[in-house]
This record gives C-alpha cells, structure tokens and sequence, in this order.
C-alpha cells in the first residue's frame, strides 16, 4: 500500500519549508509529506490521491491564504477525503475564528504559530490525531479499477475480458454514485475524464478511457507476440483440448504456443460449476480449470498469446503456417486446431440491440453479483442453461428458465435437473420461446411465445442469458481443410471416402484418427465432426493426438 499522505498547504513559501521540513524529520518513514502552496492547488493533489485510491491522513492549513483561506480549504477537502484528519495553522489574532471553525468546519484542531520547539508544540498533538486517524483507516483497493455502466456493453465485455483472463479488478458502477457517497467522490475527483468510458484505473496512476483488449493487454503484461516464428507444434484454440495437447506435448519436449482469441479456457471457463470432471468431487468453477491449466502448461514453458485471433492458415512444403490478425505469421511442424465453437445468435427482435445491456450469451459469471434481488432469464435447456440457472438462482430473487420442449429431460444431466428441482426460486416456463425484446436504453421487459396455447406473454426482465446451442467458425480454414456442412472439421476415418484416401493426400498412409485431409494438421475437441461436446473429451483428444504429432514428426 502506498504511504498514507501528509498534506500541509500554507501561501507563504517559508513557512510551508518550514513546516513541511519539520514534518518530514518527524512523520516521513510511516507517512508520505506532500505540500501545496494555496487551497486550489490542494484540492487538485486531493482529487488526484482520491482518483488513485490513496489515503489522506492528515490535513494542515494556513488560515491566511489569499483567494481560499484555511477553513474554506478544510470544508472542501473534507467532501474529497471524509476521512483525514483536519488541522488549522492559525495566528494569534485568529483564534477566535479558529475556535469558531472547529464547530462550522468540522475541524478537529488548531495549532498556533509560530510551533517551536515541534517536540512540544507540534508533534504531540499531530500525534493524537493520527493515533485517532490509524485506529479507523480501512486500507483501499490496491488493484485496478474498471469504472463504467452496467447497461454498457463496452464496460460488460471488457469486464468478461478482465475476468476471463483472471486480471483481479474492482467494478464500479458509476451509476450507483446517486446512493454511494464514495463513488460519487471518485465520479467528481475524475471529473471529465469520465466523458469516456469504461475508464480503467491503473495503481500505478495511468488512466486508460475505452481501452482495445490489445491495450489493455499490453499494459497487464499479457503475451501477445511469439517469442520466435518457428514451433514444432503450434495450437489454434486454448480450451481444454488445446492446453491438454500443450502441457502433452510441451511436457514431451515439443516446442509449443498456443494462439488464443479471447482468453484460455474457451468455453470451459466460462462454466460456474463443472461436475462431472474425473478427479473433482465437488466440482470446479471453469475460470478454476483455465487457471490450473495455464500454470501448467506454462510451467513445461508453453507461450500462450491472447488475445491473438488465427486468420488464415497455408503450407510450404513441411512448414505448416498460421497468419495472425495482427499480420504476423507462425510457423510450424505439426498445427492443432482446437478452435471449439462459439454461441448461436438468438434470432428475435431486440435481441441485437440490447447484447451486453441485459442480453448475455454464454458466460454470466461478470453479471451474476449484478442480479442481486432480480427476475433473470436463462434460455436453453441444456447442460450449459442448468448451470447458469444454479448459479444466478444464488442472486437473482427468481430465475426463469424458457424452454422450448416439454420437459429437460431429454437435453440436460440428471444430477442438474434434480438440483434445479430442488432449487425453489428456479421456475422452468417450457413450450416457451423468445419473441421479442423490449426496453430503451436496456433491456426492460421481454415477449414470450407459448407453444401450447399460441399466445404471446409480456414480462418484466432485468436481465437474459441464452444458450441455445452453439457451431464452429472456421471459415477461415475454407478451401484448405475439409468440413462438414456445419463447418465442424473432419478427420481420420470421416475422410475416407469409399475406402478412398482424401484429394491431394501424399503420404503413404491413411490420415491419422485426429488429422485432417492436410498431413500435420490436427483438428480436436468440439471443432471436430463427431466429437463429444465435454471436457474431459476435449482434453483426452488433446492428449491423444500428441501421439499422433510425434509418429507425424518422425517422418517429416
Ligand atoms: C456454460 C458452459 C458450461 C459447460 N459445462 C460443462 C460441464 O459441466 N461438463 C463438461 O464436460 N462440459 C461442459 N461444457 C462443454 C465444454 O466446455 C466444451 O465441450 C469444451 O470447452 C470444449 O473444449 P474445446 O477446447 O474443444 O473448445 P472451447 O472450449 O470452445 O475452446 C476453443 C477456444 O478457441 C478459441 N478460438 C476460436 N477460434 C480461434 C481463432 N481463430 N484463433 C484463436 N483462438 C480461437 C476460442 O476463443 C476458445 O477459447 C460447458 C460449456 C459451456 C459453454
């Protein structure tokens, strides 16, 4: 924690030396002595230490100071930092004033020029007060601090950015500055800087207003470059299927990186509770996986870049080459796409206008504080919907789960059906899809089709998550790779054709169980044609196709 401040402020230049010299020697080894020379400028190092979440302990001022006189600074100060305590400098001929001050201005003391000696004049009662000012003082927030609106998109998305990355982050609703005394004092010491937001609150002081992720990525040290152009194995996707062929293969001695457009863990991570993964009896959130598995596939010295997006992908001759949206290129032995899939859209009317402000895919875990006493939505029945409805039911005052079926029986594990039927302010509506959405600046209310009746229900909503199913994009890997109709990617025995190897095929063997048509190019996890939609699949293809990398390896 940074040192708690000092601040004198005295208009006349020797006398601030003198106090502020005679306050170092005493005060500087537990403290930090700033000085001012006029209220004004005072006020601005206040808001400045306010915006950096520093404390204040101790205020010192002139009574005579021209345009702002030392109670005037005092009364001011004391909107800013509440907390510190506030002591007049005063002459004899203004104790009257002073006295007078402590009852109007909140004051809590009042020193006499001129102090000499300090041992007795000065410090003991400075003493007192700080004596009094550590036993309140509540350290602040270190970290950084996302200040923004709930309803923004901008702020929700680069909030999920943050949490998904595991960047520790204290949110800040700008909004709640009407009922929080202390947000509305952070709101005016920024003053205009708040024009711009989500605004990002470095504790080294920097300020960065509607950052990129790039940015924001740069200035927490998060790798985005390779280290060098050139990796035996190189992977598409950090979900669960590519940091389990990481740690395999990096552990097996191949040089790795994984390129990653969001951040590790894919769709795993944005699990609340995970349950059914072998080893973790009680479950394991999935942002805990993705932080698990970072650590160890770094520890084999695995270079993970995110954000870094893979937009193209082409051989020469052995190399294997991935083109990156920065415009760089890798290159590389053996490639592994592990892309997985990504949400689909909910088709509705205001669905696309209200994403962010109250329309969610996927995720939720950013937004579940948020819900605290609300009727949230969560639409979908499947594995991924149950899991949601759970975790919002620990806020939300009722959560509604929109199914279009009769039942979830047929599209969500037992052990979860039964503890949503045991969780009382979970309610499932079936037969009932989304028809609109409603609200101005967010998302108010919503339309609901009932199947079974055919009429359509209008409902309050605060807020609505959707996991209605979700598909590859691999568009990117057109014309080069072969998929299916759904772009999910083929390999092994899916390519053969009438016991026929795939066009362009060369090697004098067929494709390997998890190789695509392009000898050296691996596709695993949920991006694959056929593959089992779960975690523990996506990680034992990972393992799996090391194998296949190393046989692949010995022959090129
Ligand atoms: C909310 C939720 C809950 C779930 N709960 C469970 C559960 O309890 N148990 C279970 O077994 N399964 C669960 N699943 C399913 C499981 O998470 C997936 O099957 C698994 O994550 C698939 O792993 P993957 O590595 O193949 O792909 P993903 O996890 O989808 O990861 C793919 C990664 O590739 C990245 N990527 C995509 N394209 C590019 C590109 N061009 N360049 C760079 N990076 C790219 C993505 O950003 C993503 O991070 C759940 C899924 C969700 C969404």
């Amino acid at each position: 924690m940074p040192k708690p401040v000092l601040l004198t402020v005295d208009d006349d230049p020797e006398v601030l030396r003198a106090i502020e010299r005679d306050l170092r020697g005493h005060y500087a080894q537990k403290y930090r002595v700033m000085r001012a020379d006029s209220g004004g400028a005072g006020l601005s190092t206040l808001r400045e230490l306010k915006a950096r979440n520093n404390p204040v302990a101790l205020l010192l001022a002139d009574q005579r100071m021209p345009s702002m006189d030392g109670v005037g600074f005092l009364a001011e100060a004391m909107d800013i930092h509440p907390q510190a305590k506030r002591a007049l400098l005063t002459a004899y001929a203004d104790t009257n004033a002073a006295i007078d001050a402590i009852n109007e201005a909140k004051i809590h003391y009042y020193l006499m020029k001129p102090w000499d000696p300090p041992e007795e004049k000065l410090f003991p009662a400075l003493d007192d007060l700080l004596h009094d000012w550590n036993s309140q003082f509540r350290p602040p927030y270190e970290g950084i601090r996302v200040l923004g609106t709930r309803w923004s998109s901008r702020s929700y998305d680069l909030r999920d950015f943050m949490a998904r990355n595991q960047v520790p982050y204290q949110w800040i609703d700008v909004e709640l500055a009407a009922t929080d005394p202390e947000v509305r004092r952070l709101i005016e010491s920024l003053g205009p800087e708040l024009d711009k937001m989500p605004l990002i609150l470095f504790p080294d002081g920097e300020r960065i207003a509607e950052p990129s992720q790039q940015v924001i990525a740069d200035k927490i040290g998060l790798q985005t470059h390779a280290q060098t152009n050139f990796y035996d194995l190189a992977i598409v996707g950090g979900g669960p299927a590519g940091l389990a062929a990481a740690v395999y293969g990096a552990s097996e001695g191949l040089h790795t990186v994984i390129v990653e457009r969001e951040a590790p863990g894919g769709q795993a991570g944005m699990s609340s509770r995970i349950e059914n993964y072998l080893g973790f009896p009680s479950g394991l959130s999935g942002g805990d996986l993705a932080r698990r598995a970072v650590v160890q596939a770094k520890r084999f010295g695995v270079e993970i870049l995110a954000p870094q997006e893979a937009v193209g992908v082409r051989t020469e001759g052995p190399y294997r080459i991935i083109k990156l949206a920065d415009g760089n290129e890798i290159s590389c032995h053996a490639l592994m796409i592990a892309s997985g899939v990504q949400w689909r859209r909910l088709e509705a009317p205001g669905i696309d206008q209200f994403q962010g402000a109250g329309v969610y895919y996927g995720g939720g875990a950013t937004e579940a504080l948020s819900c605290k006493g609300e009727i949230v939505y969560v639409v979908g029945g499947a594995n991924s919907a149950g899991q949601a409805a759970m975790n919002f039911a620990k806020y939300a005052e009722r959560v509604v789960m929109l199914v279009r079926g009769d039942s979830l029986a047929s599209t969500m594990s037992q052990y979860l059906i039964d503890q949503i039927k045991e969780t009382p302010n979970i309610q499932l509506w079936t037969h009932a899809g989304l028809a609109e959405a409603h609200g101005e600046t967010h998302l108010e209310e919503i339309s609901v089709l009932c199947s079974d009746t055919g009429k359509t229900e209008r409902v309050p909503a605060s807020a609505m998550f959707i996991f209605i199913g979700a598909l590859p994009r691999t568009d990117w890997l057109a014309g080069v790779l072969e998929r299916d109709e759904r772009g999910f990617l083929l390999t092994g025995p899916d390519l053969m054709r009438g016991g026929e190897r795939p066009k362009g095929w060369t090697p004098d063997r067929d494709p390997f169980l998890l190789e695509t048509n392009v000898p050296g190019i691996f596709a695993v996890g949920d991006v694959r044609h056929g593959s089992v939609k779960r975690v523990a699949s996506g990680v034992g293809e990972g393992s799996v196709a090391v194998q296949f990398i190393h046989q692949y390896l010995s022959k090129v």
